[in-house]
This record gives C-alpha cells, structure tokens and sequence, in this order.
C-alpha cells in the first residue's frame, strides 16, 4: 500500500473513531442525565396526584365518586412508543387539576385502580376488563403504588400500570434513534473530512518521496548531478539533505576519478612523446647513436618508471594495502643517515642543509626505515628544489610522550594560502610564475609529478602518524611529520 494511501486511511480511521467515540459518551451520558430527569418530574407529578386524592378523601371522609375526578386527571399515559404524550408532557405542562382530556384525548386508555385503605377496589380505569380473581384491571402487572394519605393515615392506594418504564423505554428508544441518526452523520462527515485532510496532508509527503525515488534511480544510472528541492525541516527534509550530500560525494568522486586518469594519462605522454621524438631522430639518422643520445633516452626511461612506481605506491598506500616491514630503529642514526645523502645535493644548489636533532629522540621506535627514508627524500627534494641558492635547509626533531617527529624547514619560496590546503593531493603542482596554464605546455620540462606530498602523506598515515605545513610566501616553509613510536593496532 502506497504510503499516502496509509496515511489517508489512519487519518480517516483517527476522525472516525474519534467521531464514535464522542458520539457513544455523548450517548452514555445524555440517557443517565434523561433518565434521572423524567424519574424526578415522575415522582413529582406522582406525589401531586396523591395530594390531590389525599385532599379529595379529606373533604368527604371516603372515596365515593372518585373514579370522576380520576377520569378526568392524566393519571395514564400514551401507550409505549408515543413520544411527547403521557408523563413525559405532563412532565413539562405541570399538573394542574383537572387537566381534562388533554393527556387523554391523545392517549391510550391508562390502566390504574385505586384501592381503599383495607385493599378493596374502589375504582379502576374504565376501558379495561377487570380480573375476575382480584377484581383489578387486567393490565395492571407490576403496578406503581402510591399510598395516599390523610390525617396522618393511609386512606388508600393509587395503583398505576407500570406505564413509567414503557414510556421511558419508548422515549429513550426514540432518543436513540435520534441519537445514532446523528452519529451516522457525524460519521459521515468525519469520513469526508478526514479523507480530504489525509489527502492534503499526504500530497506534499507523496511529491516529496517521488522526487527522492527519481533522484536515486538517476544516480543509480550514474547520473551523479541529480538533486532533490531541500524543502522543510521534517524527516523527508533531513532524507533530501542527506541525499544530496551522497549525491555531491559520488559526484565528486566519479570526478575525481575522471581527473586521475585524465592526470595519469597526461603524466605519462609527455615523456613518452619525448621518447619517441628522440627514437625517430634516431631512426631518420638526425641525431647519432651516440652515448649521450642513449643516456638521454635513458633518462626519460627512468623518468617514466619512476612515475609508474610513485603511481603503484601511492594507489597501494591509498587503499591501505601498502606493505611495511616493520622494525625497531633508532630515529636519530636514521635520520642523520637520510640527511647525509642530500650533503652534495645541497652544496651542488648552494644551499646550507642543517641538523637539528635533539639528544631527547628516543632511542627505540618502530617503523618501516626504508619507507620512511622517502618520506624525508621527497621532503628535502622539494626544500631544496623550492629554495633559492644561498638559502638553508633546517631538519630539527624531537619527541613528545607516545611519538616522535621531524621538520623540514626551508628559507624558499614558500606556499601561497590559497595552494596549501591542495599541496597533498596527489597531482597538485603549484603553478609556477609566468607558467602556462596546465595541460597547455604538453613538452614544457618536467618538474614534478605532483605526486611527492601525496606519497608522503599516504606513507605517514600508513604508520599511524601526520602530516602538516606551515608556510608564508617568500620567507619559506616547514613540513611536520610526526609518528608513534609503537606500531599501531590498525583495522
Ligand atoms: P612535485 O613532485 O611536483 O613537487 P609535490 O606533491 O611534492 O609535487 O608538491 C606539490 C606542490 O607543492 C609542488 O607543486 C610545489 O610547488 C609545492 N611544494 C612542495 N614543497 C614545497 C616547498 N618546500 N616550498 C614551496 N613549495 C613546495
């Protein structure tokens, strides 16, 4: 079932049982408050008529001739059923005496007998036959006695047909009757009004979720820019935010992806358009074969496998399937040893290449020396390549409680606020001044893959540890790296 169609259905249900519910308390408690009202006029008139024939006795001393003034008094009622005749208008007209034939011109005949004060018939209604055993009117079953009193004894007693629960019965059946009209009404309406209501409410929800359902299926077919209306603060809200941060995300990395391979593929025509430029020179005899041309193409060789390496290593470190032989070393020998290799490099820029290493390194941690011997070559790579001759490259370390650490600090050019965030995704060349813009310059000189702080970044996390930059333009930069000094449990 459709999730409109549900919520249209507990909206209509909710308006009808609630529409019930009111109308049975409504029931309930009108049929208490109506009975106890005719009980009372009831026993009011009850009490009337016995004054009256008490009154009656008082002025004769018996109850000869009664049967004319009970005749003329409504001391019946209409038969079952008759809604607004017997007790009931009597009820609401007062009782007055004599009130002639208005209870009975529309009545039915009543059924009373009153007995004198031994329980001898004295008079009996007139229409019905008499019992022949007891001398009573036939119909009189579980008559109402009303002993009346005068002169402080009982001269005798009005038994009336248990008429009182007939009409009460007949009264309270029409009620009903009225009642459940009513409620049947209300029922309607409440149908009515809650199928509207439900619909309403469940139209927006209903455009909302189709929108979603579409959304996701064009993703599904890899259309990653569709997006759905961010509409409301509900929960369909939060799932439509929700969505399109997924959306964005995949979009981002399907266009990501589209760039790496783009990037690869760019990376690797330059060098291979300049082997095969060297090659047909050498084919078409242009240039000799002789042991420079050879050390040249050797070199973009080299150049070309070290970027397929840096690529596999970097892919490896990324999908965290990068293997590190682990092993307890001494990060100050290592680190001095690291240095020493860079000595002729940096002499050769004109560069002063300094160690700083602290007495305070720990003598123990454990790491994979030959990958982290990367690390600080790319690092003292870039230093030195980004630093002008007469400039000094600094390497300090030192520890805190539970890693240690190393910086490469420069006197070079420096990065630019705007790169630095950038500086570690893999392909991300700072664009050189007067450069072209990238991908023009297909056989500019090469100069970096944009793959060094990428691999660093991917061999530090490797061993658990970071990775930052603090940089100003033009005064230079420092590159942190810090490590734990014990192999983390990863994974
Ligand atoms: P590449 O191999 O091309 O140098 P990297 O990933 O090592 O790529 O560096 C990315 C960018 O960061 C480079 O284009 C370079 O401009 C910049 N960079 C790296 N190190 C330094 C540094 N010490 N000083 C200034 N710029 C640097």
């Amino acid at each position: 079932m459709s999730l409109s169609r549900r919520l249209t259905l507990t909206v209509v249900l909710a308006s009808l049982v609630t529409a019930l519910v009111l109308g049975l308390g409504a029931l309930l408690s009108t049929r208490a408050l109506f009975d106890r009202y005719v009980q009372q006029t009831a026993s009011g008139r009850q009490q009337m008529l016995a004054q009256t024939l008490a009154g009656y006795y008082a002025e004769r001393g018996n109850w000869q001739g009664v049967e004319q003034v009970l005749n003329g008094l409504p001391v019946g009622g209409s038969r079952p059923g008759m809604m607004g005749g017997g007790w009931g208008r009597m009820g609401s007209g007062g009782m007055g005496p004599p009130v002639g034939g208005a209870g009975a011109s529309n009545a039915g005949p009543a059924v009373w007998a009153l007995l004198d004060s031994d329980g001898r018939p004295v008079a009996a209604s007139p229409q019905t036959p008499l019992d022949p055993g007891t001398g009573l009117p036939a119909g009189l079953a579980r008559p109402v006695d009303m002993p009346i009193e005068s002169g402080g004894r009982v001269v005798g007693h009005l038994l009336l047909s248990g008429e009182l629960s007939s009409v009460l019965d007949a009264l309270e059946a029409a009620f009903r009757r009225s009642l459940l009209g009513w409620l049947l009404v209300t029922g309607l309406v409440a149908l009515g009004v809650g199928a509207l209501a439900g619909w309403f409410a469940s139209a927006g929800m209903r455009r909302r979720a189709t929108a979603l359902a579409t959304a996701a299926a064009a993703v599904g077919s890899r259309e990653f820019s569709a997006r759905v209306p961010d509409e409301g603060d509900d929960e369909l809200g939060l799932v439509a935010r929700s969505f399109n941060r997924m959306a964005g995300d995949l979009q981002r990395s399907e266009q990501a992806r589209r760039n790496q391979l783009a990037d690869v593929a760019h990376e690797l025509r330059t060098p291979l358009a300049v082997l095969r430029g060297q090659l047909e020179l050498l084919e078409d005899g242009v240039i000799e074969p002789e042991p420079a041309t050879f050390r040249s193409l050797q070199d973009d060789a080299l150049r070309l496998s070290r970027l397929v390496a840096d690529l596999e290593q970097l892919s490896l470190a990324e999908a965290g399937r990068l293997t590190l032989h682990w092993r307890t070393f001494s990060p100050a020998e290592w680190l001095a040893q690291e240095i020493e290799t860079f000595r002729s490099a940096a002499a050769e820029a004109g560069i002063d290449l300094s160690a700083a290493v602290a007495g305070a390194l720990p003598s123990d941690a454990q790491g994979d020396p030959d990958r982290l011997g990367q690390v600080v070559a790319n690092l003292l790579a870039n230093a030195l390549r980004h630093t002008a001759a007469g400039g000094a490259v600094t390497v300090a370390a030192g520890a805190n409680e539970g890693g240690w650490g190393f910086t490469v600090r420069d006197t070079g050019e420096g990065i630019a606020a705007g790169d630095l965030p950038h500086i570690f995704d893999r392909f991300y060349r700072v664009p050189q001044a007067g450069e072209a813009p990238a991908g023009a310059a297909a056989a500019e000189r090469r100069r970096g893959s944009g793959l060094g702080l990428a691999i660093v970044k991917g061999l530090v996390q490797a061993h658990g540890g970071r990775v930052w930059v603090e940089s100003s333009p033009g005064k230079g930069s420092a590159f942190y790296v810090w490590l734990p000094l014990q192999r983390p449990q990863m994974g």
